[in-house]
């Protein structure tokens, strides 16, 4: 299978060149990042501090999606809803981590997702899929006498807040509630905030020093408190999954898939 990496020189993107070196069955047939970046014109393994390739990074996503078997986008929210749409003018399948995405992105993806498969997931580790399901089911078995507050941590680079996750552990828990998360959603307090509204499903967002990525779901009551947490170490967790996401969507009809649906299981 061959494998394309778009955003090849960022923190995710060097991660999964790693993962594509070493899985059986993979090859890395491209890799692109923005035009004017300072790396454009080196080799996109030894950029991973593999040995050479003979791939070198590029600054046209079409040319590594015309490559590929499968292409994989760990970019920006500003692009990625773009490379979809060349993936589908090339029906070339799609796995996207890319966070942050907003109304029209999504609107383009879903469009995309007609042509070809596309698994989207704000989230590639296996604990945090677990994760997901958990939520939505402890969300509707306690109920509105338990406060839900969704708190995060991630490194100092990150740019959008509240993370990808987040958002989706506060729609899963929304679900759970048969409520949707924009009618709930208590995105970030300050000031005179006024008392906490019933229902409502609250984020904090902690940003500092390297944290590759914390997520702890609380369920606060009058009387006690529940809290399920999960701690990624190591970016390799993403980058695994992914992988694993590219070779599974690869034999995929068209649709717009989960990692649920990547690993096979249904709450
Ligand atoms: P990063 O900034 O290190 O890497 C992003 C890369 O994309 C950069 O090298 C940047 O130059 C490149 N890029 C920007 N515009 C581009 C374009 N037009 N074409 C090609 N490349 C372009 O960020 P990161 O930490 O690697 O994270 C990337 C994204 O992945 C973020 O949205 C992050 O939230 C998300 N993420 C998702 C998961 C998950 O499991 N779904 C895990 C980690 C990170």
């Amino acid at each position: 299978m061959n494998i394309g990496i778009l955003g090849s020189a960022g923190r995710m993107g060097q991660m999964l060149v790693r993962e594509v070196a070493r899985t059986d069955g993979a090859a890395l047939s491209g890799g692109a990042d923005r035009a004017g970046h300072p790396l454009i014109g080196q080799d996109i393994a030894t950029l991973a501090g593999l040995n050479t390739s003979g791939v070198v990074l590029g600054a046209d996503a079409y040319a590594v999606i015309a490559a590929s078997d499968v292409v994989i986008d760990f970019t920006h929210a500003s692009v990625a809803p773009g490379h979809a749409t060349l993936c589908a003018a090339h029906k070339t399948p799609i796995v996207i981590g890319t966070t942050g995405i907003d109304a029209a992105g999504t609107a383009a993806i879903e469009k995309a997702a007609k042509d070809i498969p596309i698994v989207w997931a704000s989230n590639y580790a296996v604990g945090v899929n677990v994760l997901f399901a958990m939520t939505r089911r402890l969300a509707g078995v306690l109920g509105e006498d338990f406060d839900i507050e969704i708190v995060e941590m991630h490194h100092r680079h990150k740019v959008d807040a509240p993370s990808g996750t987040a958002l989706t552990l506060g729609e899963m828990a929304a679900a759970g509630r048969g409520r949707k998360l924009a009618d709930i959603a208590q995105r970030g307090r300050d000031g005179l905030t006024g008392e906490r509204r019933k229902g409502d499903i609250g984020f904090a967002a902690l940003r500092g020093g390297e944290v590759v990525g914390d997520h702890t779901v609380m369920f606060a009551s009058d009387h006690e408190r529940l809290e399920l947490t999960h701690k990624a170490s190591s970016r390799e967790v993403f980058a695994r999954g992914a992988v694993r996401a590219a070779l599974w969507v690869a034999t995929q009809k068209p649709g717009r898939y989960s990692m649920a649906d990547v690993l096979g299981f249904t709450d």
